[in-house]
């Protein structure tokens, strides 16, 4: 990768706009940046291959070949030679929690912890390095440990004394707290399990520190608030980590108005690197409405006008809601959401976020979910009238058989995390069977049902480095190596096909294809450029592939070694 800066282009610039005027063109503008010598795939089946790109302010002026670009250099133009390397347009993330990603950047990491003692040992670490503050995040995965046994809070006590502790594991819909966080939240053995949670119990009635969904609420609302300079620093972190990684604009679920406010903040300073739309909680929709926000409200950088809401849990806390019970916890089928428990008045408020033109992202996992979810939507469609308001279901993992037609006919976007497959695939089918998982994850009957797809990863849940779920998508070879050909291979899908879900797909799953998702005259200047070619070499080599440079709105905002 070459970068020129403009006085060293002053010769060559100044002889093209010789030959221009003498052949009496009026004058045109220069751009200010040039990529040279790539090898572009645009997105744009008008014109799907190119090789070099001009850019003016944050806008693409010209896509072409070498010749058609050449026009576009000025004295003051900034060339970078791509060298022959693969370009596309910047990865949207359909589904991050920014913060908490930012956030775990800086905490306690468990998530490769390979055994119980090894978890213990970190935690135990940094109770040491910061006595009495909080440990957080975590990401553990009790899947990896044999046998795969959920922690306790004895486990724990002993390493960390009167410092609380509450991690997460990975999937964010469970975590541990050790004695002092019980103390801290009051916790008894006399604490009932809330709506849409559970308070795991030993055999004598006591918690065992693990606390599911809704239940989580009672250690986190005793949690110290982050500091406005903690939530920056975090939100840094994640700008940062984004940049490196090509991810140029991200779909923030549930983010809390603090840190819509920090990213206000970052976006009037011109600090933003990556372009934000922000979902909040679907319980505070009317907080959005009353100012009158709607779908897809604000600037390139930052926009509001989405809300998230929850159906249901997670498989891998057995808090999914399916319509059969679970094959190795035969007690349940799942957990409807807290804000689902009055099936009602979840309607009621949906309908109204709509009637307001909010754009509705409903989280649901199990197939009885995500069925009940279609159901409401097709209420809300029956009550507000036919629009182009692009509902989306996020994870859709396991979609019932009988639902496939239902996600196309009222076009709903599929928000999917392919990274989640090749986890989860290595254990789901001891969970919910040979059946059921046959339409799990089934991105490719979702595409030839003619269902969108808006690709993403849920990090800080799974990482956000876009090659591992372009990988996960065209290989679904699960993480333990045991299906190399493909976990439930009949759904994999192509790698044009993941790239475009992962670019114009999210671009359209917030109302922006017109600004951005592929590469066009007009657009905007997001694009990176790739250390190989994802298009032609073997699929099992993609996870390999890294980012070299990141552009955003024209501007360099990632450099990497070649
Ligand atoms: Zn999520």
């Amino acid at each position: 990768m070459r970068i020129t800066p403009p006085r060293l282009v002053v010769a060559i610039v100044a002889t093209a706009s010789a030959i221009t005027l003498a052949c009496s063109r009026p004058a045109r503008l220069a751009a200010d940046l040039v990529i040279t010598n790539a090898n572009i795939w645009t997105g744009n089946p008008l014109q799907p291959d190119a090789k070099a790109i001009a850019i003016i302010g944050d806008r693409i002026v010209e896509v072409g070949g070498a010749d058609e670009i050449e026009r576009w250099h000025g004295t003051a133009t900034t060339v970078i030679d791509a060298g022959g390397r693969r370009l596309v347009p910047g990865f949207n993330d359909a589904h991050v929690h920014f913060v908490d990603g930012g956030r775990q950047l800086d905490s306690v990491d468990l998530k490769d912890a390979a055994t119980q003692a090894e978890f213990a040992r970190r935690i135990g670490e940094r109770a040491k390095a910061k006595p009495g503050e909080w440990i957080l995040g975590g990401d553990w995965d009790d899947q990896q440990w044999t046998p795969a046994q959920l922690p306790t809070r004895e486990l724990i006590d002993d390493v960390t004394n009167g410092t609380p502790v509450f991690v997460a594991r990975y999937d964010g819909h469970m975590g541990l707290a050790n004695s002092a966080a019980l103390g801290r939240a009051g916790i008894t053995e006399q604490t009932p399990d809330p709506p849409g949670g559970a308070i795991v119990r030993d055999a004598r009635g006591f918690p065992t520190g693990i606390f599911k969904d809704a239940a989580m609420d009672y250690i986190t609302r005793v949690i110290p608030k982050m500091t406005a300079e903690q939530r920056l620093r975090a939100v840094k972190r994640a700008l940062g980590h984004a940049a490196s990684l090509g991810v140029t604009s991200v779909q923030d679920m549930n983010p809390s108005y603090d840190d819509v406010s920090a990213y206000a903040d970052l976006a009037n300073r011109g600090e933003l690197t990556a372009r934000i739309y922000a979902a909040p909680m679907e319980t505070g929709w009317y907080d959005q409405a009353k100012l009158g926000l709607h779908r897809s409200f604000g600037s390139a950088w930052l926009r509001l006008g989405a809300v998230k809401g929850y159906a249901d849990g997670s498989l891998g806390s057995t808090t999914a809601y399916f319509f059969e019970p679970y094959l190795d916890a035969p007690g349940t089928r799942g957990l409807l959401s807290d804000e689902m428990q009055d099936v009602d008045a979840m309607r009621t408020r949906l309908m109204a976020a709509d009637h307001a033109r909010l754009q509705l992202c409903i989280h649901a996992i199990g197939d009885a979910g995500i069925s009940k979810i279609l159901d409401l939507f097709g209420d809300i469609v029956r009550a507000n009238g036919e629009r182009d308001r692009r509902f989306r279901i996020e994870h859709a993992q396991h979609i019932a058989p009988k639902d496939f037609d239902r996600f196309a006919e009222l076009k709903v976007i599929a928000s999917v995390q392919p990274y989640h497959a090749i986890d989860d695939g290595r254990w789901a089918e001891r969970r919910i069977g040979p059946e059921r998982i046959r339409t799990t994850y089934a991105f490719r009957t979702l595409i030839d049902k003619g269902v969108r797809l808006a690709l993403g990863t849920d990090w800080s849940v799974a990482p956000l480095n876009p090659m591992l779920t372009l990988y996960a998508a065209t290989t679904r070879a699960t993480l333990d190596g045991k299906n190399p050909g493909g976990w439930v291979p009949e759904q994999k899908i192509t790698i044009q096909e993941a790239m475009a879900a992962y670019t114009s797909g999210p671009a359209f799953a917030e109302f922006q294809e017109a600004e951005k998702g592929t590469l066009a005259r007009g657009k905007l200047a997001d694009l990176v450029i790739l250390s190989e070619d994802v298009f032609s070499i073997p699929a099992e080599r993609i996870k390999d592939v890294r980012v070299l440079t990141t552009v955003v709105g024209g501007k360099v905002v990632h450099q990497g070694n070649p």
